[in-house]
């Protein structure tokens, strides 16, 4: 077969975009080497439906053992008794969740999309918001921290059968055990889907939503620094569950549905090559090298949000606990689609996100989120935040100005193309 210099030209292309760049998506990492040869393996070739010693394919043996791997090592990253390694994405991991313990037309109650919440925590556009009722909780106008008063009251006045906290685009420390107590108050199942900030968990720099939390979803792709991809685990304490509605509230009953509600529920086959990539992912989040990694990225973020604020940037909620931060720019006069297109055109790539209590809709919104996981991986410190924020407001102070945009291009391209994408 002839090589498919169409698609590999344009993978490189991209290899360039992301060597020369800086990259600020707060859900976006750069994995090792390991990670990307095991996703790139034979492994990608094999169907397994089922689970490791229950599978409905032969010639599982090696893939049994490469799923018990990457169980055993999140287990030990996160403290969990039971891990679900398969699902495809952080929203198939939701969406199996939802199916384990929810009938079509239940109630579930998310964080606000445009406060920082996920479309698949009851956006009507998403199956989430689609499927069930749903109700929000939000962020203090004054302060742009949960609202644990909201919570409650929306919580007893709603009555929903599932809580979900967690978010895409939040920066502070989650309070999971004053969440459970109002979960248990209304007899609500608890979700902690901490696709964010799961590195800074799974490292002890944040609250442990293990012992509070019925379950727990993540995303393994961005500060986990995985392949993509989405994993479901349960604690020890699910035993106890309060007399919520679970068959007698037995891990293993519940286990079993939750892999039921992977396969054969919302998916088919999976992604054994992926969840290889997750095992050697989890493999090097057990190190003390990612230790130091997750603590520099977390330095790196309070740096970033102290110069934006140095600069008149309006943070919501003042700062960050953990990568990332949202920034309202209205106080600048620029909408964050114009500044997400102008920061492109300078090589520095963000996402424009709603703020809360915005005014624009989230094809323009009011704000950018930015986050410091990726850049972190490519081996910028707490002395380099100043310089990556003095590029930023030099963008978003001109955004229209061509050459402004190209002579910032050229001093992101001189800072990141010596560097290699996993430092
Ligand atoms: N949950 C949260 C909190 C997220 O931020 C995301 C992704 O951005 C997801 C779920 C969905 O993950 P995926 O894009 O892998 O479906």
């Amino acid at each position: 077969m002839e090589r498919d210099t169409t698609i590999f030209e344009l993978i490189a292309e991209e290899r360039e975009r992301q060597t020369e760049g800086l990259e600020l998506i707060a859900s976006e990492n750069f994995v090792s080497d390991q990670v990307m040869e095991a996703m790139g393996s034979v492994l990608t070739n094999k169907y397994a439906e089922g689970y490791p010693g229950k599978r409905y394919y032969g010639g599982c043996e090696v893939v049994d053992k490469v799923e018990d791997v990457a169980r055993d090592r999140a287990k030990a990253l996160f403290g969990a008794e039971y891990v679900n390694v398969q699902p495809h994405s952080g929203s198939q991991a939701n969406a199996a969740v939802y199916l384990a313990v929810l009938k079509p037309g239940d109630k579930i109650m998310g964080f606000d999309l445009s406060h920082g919440g996920h479309l698949t925590h009851g956006s009507p556009v998403n199956f989430s918001g689609k499927t069930y009722q749903t109700c929000f909780y939000g962020v203090k106008k004054e302060t742009g921290i949960i609202d644990y008063d909201m919570v409650r009251e929306v919580a007893h006045a709603e009555k929903p059968q599932l809580i979900i906290c967690g978010a895409s685009a939040y920066s502070r420390d989650i309070d999971y055990a004053t969440f459970r107590e109002i979960a248990d108050e209304v007899g609500a199942f608890l979700l902690a889907d901490v696709s964010h900030p799961a590195g800074l968990i799974a490292k002890g720099i944040l609250n442990d939503p293990m012992p509070h939390c019925h379950f727990v979803t993540t995303t393994t792709h961005k500060t986990l620094r995985g392949p993509r991809g989405g994993m479901i685990m349960m604690g020890s304490d699910f035993d106890n569950p309060m007399g919520l509605k679970t068959p007698k509230g037995e891990i293993k009953k519940m286990s079993a549905i939750l892999d039921g509600a992977v396969f054969p529920g919302t998916q088919g086959g999976p992604l054994e090559h992926v969840i290889a990539a997750k095992a050697v992912a989890f493999g090097e989040a057990l190190s003390d090298e990612f230790l130091h990694y997750i603590i520099q990225t977390k330095k790196n973020a309070a740096a970033m949000a102290a110069a934006f604020v140095k600069r008149g940037y309006d943070i919501i909620s003042g700062g960050t606990d953990n990568h990332c931060m949202l920034i309202d720019l209205r106080n600048k006069n620029v909408t964050g689609k114009l500044a997400e297109n102008a920061l492109v055109k300078a090589q520095i790539t963000v996402n424009k996100n709603m703020v809360p209590f915005d005014d624009k809709s989230p094809f323009v919104t009011s704000g950018i989120r930015v986050g410091t996981a990726a850049i972190t991986t490519r081996g910028l410190v707490e002395s380099d935040m100043d310089k990556v924020v003095e590029l930023i407001d030099r963008v978003i102070m001109d955004p229209e100005n061509e050459e402004n945009l190209d002579a910032v291009a050229a001093e992101v391209h001189d800072m990141m193309s010596e560097r290699p994408l996993f430092a």
